[in-house]
């Protein structure tokens, strides 16, 4: 299954992709020839990276932490249970593009680059009409791993980009818009990922804090990797602080973008999200690689301008379900991940399916061979021991309130997050019956649809940047491991 080449499958894609884009055109004539239907409206999908569910203030954060999406939150529909299917960015995004879970579209699997057969949303939604704008801060969101397709215009800014900034390049991104007809506009914001700095504007770090408080915090998160240290309670304080100031900036990007996209006669829909959570010393964890914790895959999703009625919805959901119900509102059509049911869009609705998130070892198998930075990232893990379960490969299905873990390294897992969000008492012995229909939904959710096979290491200049955000080998560190994604 996994990391083995499958031709047919590859001309069946392609076949599909054909096929689907030549349906979808006559339906985007068609639609366009019944102008009496509501109009498509423009969609913005907003990307916070590495944003957890809990930093945000529709989900428990103070409203100054998050001002536009608790506004967007009190109007529109809040997933209280949303799921990244994956714990970093490159897989992440290629889901919520694709519609595949990780071990189907192989991106940041077996390979580092996503395979031209796959049905990227962006093109979907071209063929249905709209114009198809990205601005990404990450350059694992790029055209070098091949997750670009489908969009007109792609522009990736350095990480640390201002407002000011921002806004310019938004507004140059959307300067020659056709207003009549809709938009479909990607963002990927950075100000949430480490390395964190002490920040400009101390926005929400504590006012006594001293710039060797600041070093002090930031050399023991680089060190913090299942570490069992005193220091980590000590600084976790600060470091959250510093996040949070970071998501701060990342929300006044939501602002802006959101702001630009409205015109007056059509409607906007906008989905908040995030690729991926963050883990602070949680299950001694940080960063967000070699686990899928709550910490690490439960993010924030808000989706704004249906015109339905405000409301919070219970049931588990991913990023594959969100690119459903965009190609749904934007009337697109796509044929891969038809299977996929769209969000729900009230509270009660029925069919709650289950969610599955998966981490597959950047650090052995075909993708590490194909990378040193992935190999080296490995590293990270160099004094940890079995009870952190951070190696090898791990899938998870969450079916509210429960989620069943199954790791190739050890024994399964299973926990009610009702009861026990923390994940911290292992139910699997007392409930077999349970364990065994969890680990079913996720073996029959797996099935090998493209190879991604297509290896590609990053360019010398990619790769530095990667490094700048803690990708790799830290700079004159004396071979320290290195700082994760
Ligand atoms: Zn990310």
């Amino acid at each position: 299954m996994i990391g083995v080449r499958h031709d047919a499958a590859i001309r069946r894609a392609r076949r599909r992709k054909r096929l689907a884009a030549a349906i979808v055109l006559a339906l985007a004539v068609s639609t366009v020839s019944c102008s009496s239907e509501q109009p498509q409206p423009s969609v913005l999908l907003f990307v916070y990276d590495t944003v957890r569910h809990d930093a945000t203030a529709p989900y428990g954060a103070p409203t100054e932490v998050t001002p536009t999406l608790d506004r967007l939150g009190r109007e529109g529909l809040v997933y209280d249970n949303a799921y990244a299917h994956a714990p970093w960015t490159l897989p992440s995004h290629v889901s919520l593009f694709s519609g595949l879970l990780p071990s189907q579209h192989g991106t940041g699997v077996r390979s580092l680059r996503a395979a031209d057969e796959l049905e990227m949303l962006a093109e979907a939604m071209s063929a249905a009409g709209y114009q198809t704008r990205a601005i990404s801060e990450n350059p694992w969101v790029g055209p070098e791993f091949n997750v670009t397709q489908g969009f007109e215009r792609f522009e990736l800014l350095p990480q640390g980009t201002s407002l000011r900034e921002f806004e310019a390049a938004l507004d140059a991104a959307l300067a020659d818009r056709d207003p009549k007809r809709p938009m479909f506009l990607f963002v990927n914001v950075m100000d949430a990922h480490g390395p964190y700095q002490p920040h400009s504007k101390g926005r929400f770090v504590a006012p006594a804090t001293t710039p060797a408080d600041v070093a002090a915090a930031l050399k023991t998160l680089k060190k913090a990797f299942c570490s069992r240290g005193d220091d980590i309670a000590k600084w976790r304080p600060l470091w959250w602080q510093m996040y949070l100031s970071g998501v701060r900036d990342a929300d006044d990007k939501l602002g802006a973008a959101w702001r630009r996209l409205e015109s007056p006669d059509r409607r906007v829909v906008t989905v908040a999200t995030s690729d991926h959570g963050q883990a602070f010393g949680e299950h001694h964890l940080t960063s967000h690689m070699f686990s899928i914790r709550e910490p690490l895959i439960r993010v924030p999703l808000i989706v704004h301008g249906l015109g339905v009625r405000p409301t919070r919805i219970a049931d588990a959901v991913g990023s594959i379900n969100v690119r459903r119900s965009i190609l749904d509102w934007a009337k697109a059509s796509a044929s891969q991940g038809e299977e996929v049911p769209p969000l729900p869009e009230a509270a009660g609705a029925p069919g709650s399916a289950p969610v599955v998130s998966e981490y597959f070892d950047t650090a052995s198998g075909e993708i590490a061979e194909q990378s040193m930075l992935l190999r080296l990232l490995g590293m990270m893990r160099d004094q940890c021991t079995a009870e952190d379960r951070v190696e090898g490969d791990m899938r998870a299905v969450v079916r509210h309130p429960h989620k069943l873990i199954s790791y190739t390294r050890y024994p399964t897992e299973l926990f009610d997050l009702d009861t026990d969000p923390g994940e911290l008492h292992d139910l699997a012995a007392k409930r077999p019956e349970l364990a065994r229909e969890l680990a079913a939904i996720l073996d029959a959710a797996s099935s090998a649809a493209v190879d991604a096979s297509q290896a590609a290491d990053p360019s010398s200049e990619t790769l530095e940047r990667l490094r700048a955000l803690g990708y790799g080998p830290s700079d004159g560190a004396g071979g320290e491991a290195p700082a994760p994604p």
